[in-house]
């Protein structure tokens, strides 16, 4: 739940100095009436700056009129759906959990020419040429990320739960019949679950199943999960059976960065998150692993080499230059008190819907949601999520322990 609505101001016209001439201490840089794409395309070839290109003969034909128009000449139509959608985010009231108001800082790195270039690699092993500058942001945003959770770069590098439970699908989610996500079709899962009566992780539950099923690896993190988790605990259960900690902590990764919550990196042997939740960034994730080998896995190749050429093409290198900006951010003191106010406004909420006679699922919360267990209103989340959407209050249904579907919940987050 965001309390500071940072978007944009409405802007007319571009910042960029799109039609007439550039100038910098005097001189004329390039003129760009809206810039035909031969002139550019001669700048790039040579590599030299665009004030020096060397003019190519125009092609003939139709195709050599390529003009680089603002969105809203180039086309309306798609800049009228993102100015209605702005519309919406103005006017309602957004509550999920999970989405946030990125920083106008953070959309103008995202929307910015680093979407061009290929990086495939790691700074200074790219498969591609220049690279340099793309090399220089993501070592600055690899050193901030390790800055916002003030871990110690010796240490650590950077590149679950049933889901009725509040866990996450990527954890492995099944049902009886179907492997639902890719997780559970490629990986043997066995979900822990919420002692139903406290709503609180049943570690009781976990360290018994943990010992029969022998698992290699442990997840914590959750996306529907209102209280911290007891990571020495956690800790304890897969130090038994030599399993690895690995803590998602997509929800609650910008509390964590504020410590206004427990600190994973002190238990967990991988801390993986998106950036895009509490943390307030674009659209993304890391995975932050201990430099030092674990149970005789050296962490840092296998996740380097799984991501890439594992699993990922060419990494964002746009969104890698937003990252930095809200990780940045998330050093600030600004950052720690925007937070914690995250945290008492949701706790307001959750006191005030108390004293309403609602129920909440684990009887309050220590992070930043709030789940409301509907049924003993002998209502469904799904029919629910409807009208305070008529009133532009934006919030999500989600599942509670002891629900018989995932995809038609009973309770409300
Ligand atoms: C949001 C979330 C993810 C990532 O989900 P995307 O849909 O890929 O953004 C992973 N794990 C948890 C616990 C989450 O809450």
């Amino acid at each position: 739940m965001g309390s500071s609505l940072q978007q944009p101001v409405w802007v007319k016209g571009s910042a960029f100095p799109l039609k007439g001439e550039m100038k910098l201490n005097g001189v004329k840089l390039w003129s760009v009436k809206p810039c035909k794409a031969s002139k550019l395309e001669g700048s790039l070839v040579t590599g030299r700056p665009p004030s020096v290109s060397v003019p190519i003969p125009e092609m003939a034909g139709a195709g050599n009129n390529f003009a680089d128009y603002e969105l809203g000449e180039a086309d309306p139509e798609v800049r009228g759906i993102i100015d209605k959608e702005k519309e919406h985010q103005f006017r309602s009231l957004e509550l999920i959990a999970s989405e946030n108001f990125t920083s106008r800082a953070v959309m103008e790195a995202v929307g910015s020419c680093l979407a061009n270039k290929y990086s495939e690699g790691l700074p200074g092993k790219r498969y591609y040429g220049g690279n340099e500058y793309i090399d220089e942001l993501e070592t600055l945003c690899q050193e901030r990320a390790l800055a916002a959770f003030n871990l110690d770069g010796k240490q650590w590098g950077v590149n679950g739960l049933d889901l009725p439970h509040g866990g996450h699908l990527s954890h492995g989610f099944m049902t009886p019949k179907r492997r639902v996500s890719g997780t559970s079709i490629y990986f043997e899962s066995m979900p822990y679950r919420l002692d139903e009566s406290s709503g609180l992780v049943d570690y009781d539950m976990l360290e018994k199943t943990a010992t029969l099923f022998r698992p290699k690896l442990i997840i914590a993190g959750a996306s529907a999960y209102p209280r911290d988790f007891d990571y020495p605990r956690m800790r304890k259960i897969a130090d038994a059976v030599g399993a690895f900690l690995m803590m998602d902590m997509a929800h609650i990764s910008g509390l964590v960065a504020a410590t206004v919550v427990a600190n994973p990196f002190e238990y967990c042997d991988i801390v993986t998150t998106t950036t895009h939740k509490s943390l307030r960034g674009p659209r993304g994730g890391m995975i932050f692993f201990k430099k030092d080998p674990i149970l005789g896995v050296d962490l840092e190749s296998a996740i380097n080499d799984a991501v890439f050429p594992g699993l990922q093409g060419g990494p964002h290198s746009h969104t890698i230059g937003g990252l930095a900006v809200c990780l940045k951010h998330a050093k600030s003191p600004d950052f720690k008190a925007f937070q914690n106010k995250v945290v008492s406004n949701c706790r307001a909420l959750a006191n005030r819907l108390m004293e309403l006679g609602y129920k909440l699922v684990s009887g309050g919360t220590d992070n930043h949601l709030v789940l409301v267990d509907l049924r003993p209103l002998g209502l469904d989340g799904a029919r629910v999520e409807k009208i305070p959407d008529m009133a532009s209050i934006t919030l999500n249904k989600n599942s509670v322990a002891g629900d018989k579907s995932a995809l038609v919940p009973v309770v409300y987050a």
